[in-house]
């Protein structure tokens, strides 16, 4: 499994050839509201970071986060419609878990809203600055 060598198509960044991504010159509200996935990013710690912001059940952005017993968050109302739909465990690491014992995740809550206020911003930074990892 040595074979992938040249996988990665944006090192290059002086290639004229390559199909950069242009951003328009006039950002506006519609280009601050394209969110789509973490992919969106080059760059392998914003990517990451985009998708510890993300729900993963619904793949979006957590509204309302809670914490779970086995420390899993999830949006309340994906991990309710889980355990309504299907069982009262985590579905990621199947432990029982119980409603009473949901709680409130301030932390994340607050991290995705400072997230996707930063996001339009680290999108395009991310596309300007040449990958150092
Ligand atoms: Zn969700
Ligand atoms: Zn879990």
């Amino acid at each position: 499994m040595s074979t992938a060598t040249s996988t990665k198509k944006n090192k290059n960044i002086n290639d004229s050839t390559s199909s950069t991504i242009t951003l328009p010159n006039n950002i506006n509200n519609d280009f601050l509201n394209t969110i789509t996935d973490p992919t969106d990013f080059t760059k392998t710690n914003l990517r990451n970071l985009d998708s510890l912001s993300r729900c993963p059940i619904c793949k979006d952005f957590y509204e309302t986060p809670v914490l779970v017993d086995c420390g899993h968050s999830f949006c309340s109302l994906c991990i309710r419609r889980s355990i309504v739909a299907l069982e009262a465990i985590c579905p990621i690491c199947h432990v029982e878990i119980k409603e009473s014992q949901f709680r409130k995740n301030d932390v994340v809550e607050g991290t995705v809203k400072f997230w996707k206020m930063m996001r339009p911003l680290m999108l395009k930074h991310d596309q300007n600055v040449p990958d150092t990892s």
